[in-house]
């Protein structure tokens, strides 16, 4: 198998590289470790007990994703067990799945950061949806946000899955429930924020501010003159296309 993988990748940029990015070297790496999971002849601890001196071998392993469904498992649950004692507040948790474009999810395969802002944008969304339902501006809202980039599949499908306390803590610390669950509102307002990252920095620039800073995404009205698609996506990051509730200002509204 490791010849075969090492020939794939000779031959990987001229026959795959279109359709499935540029070769990773990560994934040689990962793949020659898979294969030396659990063999003795690449590295292995000797265990013995001091009572009965027992002994035996034990092979390392390759502590991979995906890849080593052994390694996995077992990762998986010593992470969900440390989620539950350590990390999870006590409070209802909500899952929110939260997927991408089908004519943006080839980008992130030339931009593999994207799939990181697009997470972020993701918790800074749910989390100012959270905060406009309840009318509670300064909830902390609990987040763990897993990156999956396959469908079921094995196809490239870059999508979130989100664990959602199921509202959000004020400051002094009670807990808030989220009271309606607006999907429609929460797609459209993750829509515009997804797709701010991939409108250039310069289409942004409004232009009766010419010196306005383009290197950063900024929320600024009248931002976006290119296209009337975007047009209304003149929200800050946090609150994409929701408005306060008890805000005398016009927001703009999803269709
Ligand atoms: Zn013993
Ligand atoms: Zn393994």
């Amino acid at each position: 198998m490791s010849n075969c993988l090492h020939r794939l990748e000779t031959i990987y940029d001229d026959r795959f590289a279109r359709e499935y990015g540029p070769w990773r070297p990560v994934v040689a790496q990962v793949a020659d470790r898979f294969l030396a999971c659990g063999v003795l002849e690449h590295d292995f601890a000797r265990i013995r007990c001091d009572a009965c001196t027992h002994e035996y071998l034990l092979a390392f392993s390759c502590k991979r994703r995906y890849v080593c469904p052994s390694c996995r498992a077992k990762r998986l649950a010593i992470w969900t067990q440390w989620l539950d004692t350590t990390l999870l507040a006590p409070v209802p948790h909500r899952q929110v799945v939260l997927t991408i474009p089908t004519r943006l999810r080839a980008y992130c395969l030339y931009r593999r950061r994207l799939l990181g802002e697009i997470a972020r944008v993701a918790a800074r969304t749910v989390t100012a949806a959270i905060r406009t339902l309840t009318c509670e501006p300064d909830l902390a809202v609990g987040i763990v946000a897993c990156l999956q980039t396959h469908g079921s599949r094995a196809n490239w499908h870059p999508h979130l899955h989100l664990l959602v306390t199921d509202g959000g803590f004020r400051p002094d610390g009670t807990f808030v429930s989220w009271p309606v669950h607006d999907t429609a509102r929460l797609t459209e307002a993750f829509r515009r924020a997804v797709l701010r990252l991939f409108v250039p920095p310069p289409l942004r620039r409004p232009p009766s501010s010419p010196r306005h800073d383009s290197r950063r995404p900024r929320p600024a009205a009248g931002g976006l003159p290119c296209s009337s698609r975007f047009s209304r996506s003149t929200r800050s990051r946090a609150r994409p296309a929701m408005a306060p509730c008890g805000s005398s200002r016009s927001s703009p509204r999803p269709r």
